[in-house]
């Protein structure tokens, strides 16, 4: 991936549609490349009813395939950049501990395989990485450079980067359909008004199945809503230690959680398992996203048995969609001379946040990308049969 100027016969209007971790970044990388680049939201960047709300995100670092651990790599550098360019660090290298017995030994040999420095942690250690750490028998690695994404500072920079430069941001409109004709891409929005553009990039997120209908396409897709808590002494400030973040898989007995500091808000912990699919299968109007208290009870009652230096009072919990794929990779590719898409999340896609930025940009632009990841990633390897869905994708297991 590299920067390109806009050329006299490259098109200079792009519409991007969702205002996420994936559209705001790509957003701003195309503006700065010269292209006149409006960017539509149906509620506002970082919305709650959508996935990227929330002032904190895991960034593991660290995979089971060779070839996600290669594109992790690389989201290093593009968290700097993007920190560079917004005027503010979007991340923070916190260290990471991975705690799972199946996916322990590849994700221990990818990562080395592409040189991520980690360490090796006999199980009755992990208390020297994570203090408060309760030990249950199992091996963990530790990856130093790996942490957590400022989701919110990142969203709410580079927005502001990109109305500086001169973006359009339409909040609150909605798309309800996009169409071409003619090399022009045309955005439909709810009471009938339209925008016209020589390239669209679609990155709504639970929102993308239904405007990806409106083009005839049927890609299989499964937003899902997931409740995360953050924990802590409300009297403290900040109310938890600052610890490492923390992957520890499912076993027979319980489920994976995932936890990471996030600052003032607490330490936050989710469980790995959803509460349950978006009505439909899309955003729609399926936007109740209230607690659900058994959940908040579940992931307090494991913070108070394994977390031990962490208060397991409630200060504050949260509920945002994920959307799965088929095959639990994300999906993205051109899929009309005027139209890129990005979505299928899967769940882990604001650790990616700033590379994609820069990558939808080119794909968007013609300039020529890594060619492994757009295969794994292409809308194409579901044109003969998309794979059978059995249920949301594990975290750290595909
Ligand atoms: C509880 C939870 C925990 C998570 N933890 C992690 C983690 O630790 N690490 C990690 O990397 N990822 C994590 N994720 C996933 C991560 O948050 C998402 O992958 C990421 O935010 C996806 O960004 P996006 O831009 O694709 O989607 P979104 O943030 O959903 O952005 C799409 C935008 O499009 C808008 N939109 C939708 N439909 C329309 C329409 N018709 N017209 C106009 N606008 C529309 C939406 O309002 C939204 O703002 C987590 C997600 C959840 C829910």
């Amino acid at each position: 991936m590299h920067n390109a100027t806009a050329q006299h016969d490259s098109p200079t209007r792009i519409i991007v549609i969702g205002a996420g971790a994936w559209g705001t970044p790509a957003a701003l990388q195309l503006q700065d490349r010269g292209y006149a680049v409006t960017l539509i939201e149906r509620f506002e960047a970082g919305s709650l009813f959508a996935s990227s709300g929330g002032s904190s995100r895991l960034w593991r670092l660290a995979d089971t395939e060779p070839w996600r651990a290669r594109m992790l790599a690389g989201t290093v550098g593009a968290f700097e950049r993007l920190g560079e360019r917004v005027g503010e660090p979007v991340f923070r290298h916190t260290g990471m501990l991975w705690r799972d017995v199946p996916s322990l030994p590849a994700a221990r040999a990818a990562i080395a395989a592409i040189g991520i420095a980690h360490t090796e942690v006999p199980a009755d250690e992990v208390g020297n990485f994570i203090p408060g750490l309760r030990p249950d028998g199992r091996d963990a690695i530790f990856v130093p450079d790996a942490g957590v994404v400022l989701a919110d500072v990142l969203l709410s920079r580079t927005l502001a980067a990109f109305v500086a430069a001169g973006g359009t941001y339409l909040p609150q409109t909605e798309v309800v359909g996009v169409s071409t004709a003619g090399g022009l891409a045309t955005v439909a929005l709810t009471g009938g008004a339209e925008l016209d553009a020589e390239q669209v990039l679609i990155t709504a997120g639970p929102g993308s199945g239904a405007i990806l209908q409106s083009l005839g396409l049927d890609i299989s897709l499964t937003p899902y809503l997931e409740q995360v808590v953050y924990f802590g002494d409300p009297l403290q400030r900040p109310p938890a230690p600052d610890l490492p973040a923390l992957f520890d898989g499912p076993t027979d007995a319980v489920p994976g959680i995932y936890a990471m500091p996030s600052g003032g808000a607490g330490y936050k912990v989710g469980l790995d398992t959803p509460l349950r699919p978006l009505a439909g299968g899309t955003l729609g109007d399926d936007l109740g996203r209230a607690e659900v208290p058994e959940r908040t009870e579940v992931i307090r009652a494991r913070v108070e048995r394994d977390l031990t230096h962490v208060t397991p009072t409630v200060l504050d919990t949260q509920v945002c969609t994920w959307t799965d794929s088929a095959d639990g990779d994300y999906v993205i590719g051109r899929v009309r001379p005027e139209v890129t898409i990005a979505c299928g999340d899967s769940g882990e896609g604001f650790k990616v946040s700033a590379l994609l930025g820069e990558l939808l940009a080119d794909v968007v632009t013609n300039v020529p990308v890594d060619v492994e990841l757009m295969q794994h990633w292409s809308p194409e390897r579901f044109a003969a049969d998309a794979p059978a869905k059995t249920g949301p994708s594990a975290m750290g297991r595909h």
